[in-house]
């Protein structure tokens, strides 16, 4: 069980990506050599590349390698939501790529992508640093990951290579309590080092008075984990126990359907069909291909300065070169758009005989 059968349409069900029909069928018919590829539904923003924290485990680490320091401007940001909001994308996730509250320009660009262009907005944060102005930015957000990955400071330590958990929990505490109609969830990124206590950070993530826990295996397809095997069967104890703290005001979330059962990445899907769903634009100004590709060179897709020219990549035969040359074995770890391949291909051999519901 991932998430209780009273709360199955959540934001971590595959199932969602059935809602994207309509961009299902362009997307498979441009990879069929039609000119047209809808925009993405989403853009994934990176502001900073740089960090407060030092985490062992961090996807980034392969860019972020020697303190390597990098911030994009209000002015590009303005100009970036402004033009992807008129070309139709829904969603402004903003992460990183480093750690997204250090840029002091950000409020800014959440309250215009909110409140001027209608923009749905999401926040990435390892909730160390928190301004006023970044509280009060925060209260427009659909939803808020908090990358906590530990219940106690020994641990958070240990993994973080910081000493800063006191502060983290000071400002979950003041984030949940000020705002009841964001989605804050505490995340939990099991590792060997932390995989005893999720259930204690679990039960941590309810006193703090979040609306949601979510644990899943670290991609250690990726990354050079070190240490000890991890104990799934323990695991999943207290994934069960987890579930029992459940009310209507608390979820929780223990992902595992992109994982095979050892943890390890799966890619038990056709091809790269979904990569167009969403945008990723990092802080050298360029779209990668995928969330998960971020500063590849070769998967470097344009430049988004200015604008406009995102339109000129957009779709365009390279673009679709560049996807179908994907061979998910060989070039990709975790894919989190493993059911979107799947559904698109589904959509692409009408293999549920979708004319009879
Ligand atoms: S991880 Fe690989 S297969 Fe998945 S969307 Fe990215 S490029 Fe495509």
């Amino acid at each position: 069980m991932e998430w209780s059968n009273k709360n199955k349409y959540n934001s971590f069900n595959s199932a969602k990506g059935l809602t994207y029909y309509e961009n299902y069928k362009q997307i498979i018919k441009w990879l069929d050599g039609d000119n047209y590829l809808p925009p993405p539904i989403e853009c994934n923003l990176d502001p900073v590349l740089g960090c407060n924290l030092n985490c062992y485990f961090c996807i980034t680490q392969s860019y972020m390698k020697g303190g390597k320091q990098g911030e994009l401007g209000l002015e590009y940001m303005i100009n970036l939501v402004t033009f992807l909001a008129n070309w139709g994308v829904r969603g402004l996730c903003i992460s990183g790529g480093g750690e997204p509250s250090l840029s002091h320009v950000i409020p800014t660009v959440i309250q215009y992508a909110k409140l001027d262009l209608l923009m749905d907005v999401a926040f990435v944060t390892n909730a160390v640093y928190m301004s006023d102005q970044l509280i009060r930015a925060l209260s427009l957000c659909r939803w808020v990951a908090l990358s906590v990955d530990a219940s106690n400071k020994d641990t958070y330590k240990n993994i973080k290579g910081k000493d800063r958990f006191a502060e983290v929990i000071y400002n979950i505490k003041k984030l949940a309590f000020n705002n009841r109609k964001t989605d804050f969830c505490f995340k939990f990124l099991i590792l060997p080092e932390n995989q005893r206590e999720i259930y204690d950070a679990c039960k941590l993530a309810k006193e703090l008075g979040v609306q949601d826990f979510h644990a899943r295996p670290c991609d250690f397809d990726k990354i050079n984990i070190r240490g000890q095997e991890l104990d799934i069967p323990a695991i999943h104890e207290q994934f069960d126990k987890c579930h029992e703290l459940e009310d209507d005001n608390f979820h929780v979330y223990t992902i595992t359907h992109k994982f095979d059962p050892e943890f390890h990445v799966k890619h038990d899907f056709p091809a790269c069909l979904a990569a167009p769903m969403i945008l990723p634009v990092l802080t050298d100004g360029n779209a990668y291909l995928c969330v998960e590709q971020k500063m590849v060179e070769k998967y470097m897709i344009g430049s988004c300065d200015p604008q406009e020219k995102i339109l000129e990549w957009w779709g365009s035969d390279r673009h679709r070169q560049m996807m179908k040359d994907i061979v998910p074995d060989r070039d990709c770890s975790r894919c989190i758009y493993g059911q979107y391949h799947s559904q698109i291909e589904a959509i692409r051999t009408d293999s549920m005989c979708l004319s009879f519901p």
